[in-house]
């Protein structure tokens, strides 16, 4: 799965490329790909038709595009395989080519919605006065969001009966964070997942919120070398930020701090790494 700073490459990638541009027709391959639009493909394509799109916006790894004048926005979901690619019209359609956009001028470039298992699609939605698309209406900012509420997330954590991982998974709390980011930057702020947020200070709170932000940051930063390139992707297994991760996937190889093997646990179907020696479990709370 794409984590934000990959879904905010392909934001940047759709502002440059597919901002302020009008659609002239819209064109669905496969029903699976809208099957979130419950009125079907020609009903999606013919709502297209006509509008601007406006600058692509982003919370947390959802992504859409306003199409202007119509109150409503395209939704995407990235799933595991999903990429939204601008091509120039003659390049071949690709293999698992979904959903292709033309637009109304002659800049010679279209998008298209390519995703080889289906798992993704476009969805069209009413937006609030906040251009929020409804159905995410209930999604936390994220924490590269300037009006991300630190004291408030703070408060969040003191309040709830849950683990530190947890809440930085918890969608209605602080959204973005996925499974390989909320390990790196636990590994960072030396805890283990398994703390109970309620005894974190607000320094150990601001910490870690800092360490999510740099994790994010640097990714960006690798991942924004593909900027200039007229080929915008998304792939979670594209693999730029596994270059640096100091955490996750490193199961018996030595902590970057301490050179403690470090470890890997089952966690909610998913696996925590983490330094036995930099990272203690939290004693058990009777
Ligand atoms: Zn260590």
């Amino acid at each position: 799965m794409p984590e934000l700073p990959e879904v905010e490459v392909v934001r940047r990638g759709l502002e440059r490329w597919v901002a302020h541009r009008t659609v002239a027709d819209a064109e669905v391959l496969h029903p699976r790909a809208v099957r979130r639009h419950i009125a079907g493909g020609d009903d999606f394509a013919q709502r297209l038709k006509g509008h601007r799109i406006g600058v692509p916006s982003r919370r947390g790894k959802y992504l859409w595009l306003p199409l202007e004048d119509s109150g409503q926005a395209v939704l995407a979901h990235l799933g595991m395989s999903g990429q939204l690619l601008v091509q120039p019209h003659e390049a071949p359609a690709e293999k698992h080519l979904r959903i292709r956009v033309r637009f109304a001028d002659a800049l010679g470039t279209e998008l298209r919605f390519v995703d080889q298992r289906t798992f993704g699609g476009l969805s069209l939605h009413d937006t609030g006065p906040d251009g929020l698309p409804d159905v995410i209406a209930h999604i936390a900012r994220d924490p590269l969001d300037p009006l991300f509420d630190d004291e408030a997330f703070h408060q969040a954590l003191r309040r709830k009966r849950t683990t530190v991982k947890r809440a930085l998974l918890d969608q209605s709390l602080i959204s973005g964070v996925g499974n390989i980011y909320a390990d790196e930057a636990l590994w960072r702020s030396r805890l283990h997942y398994e703390r109970p947020t309620a005894t974190l200070t607000r320094p150990r709170t601001a910490e870690l919120l800092g360490h999510v932000r740099d994790v994010m940051n640097a990714a960006l930063a690798v991942g924004g070398t593909s900027f200039d390139s007229l080929y915008v992707n998304v792939n979670g297994e594209s693999g730029y930020f596994d270059r640096s991760l100091d955490a996750y996937g490193r199961e018996g190889l030595p902590c970057r701090r301490c050179a403690t093997p470090m470890r890997r646990r089952p966690w909610m179907n998913r696996s925590s790494y983490y330094c036995p020696k930099c990272q203690r479990p939290p004693r058990a709370v009777s």
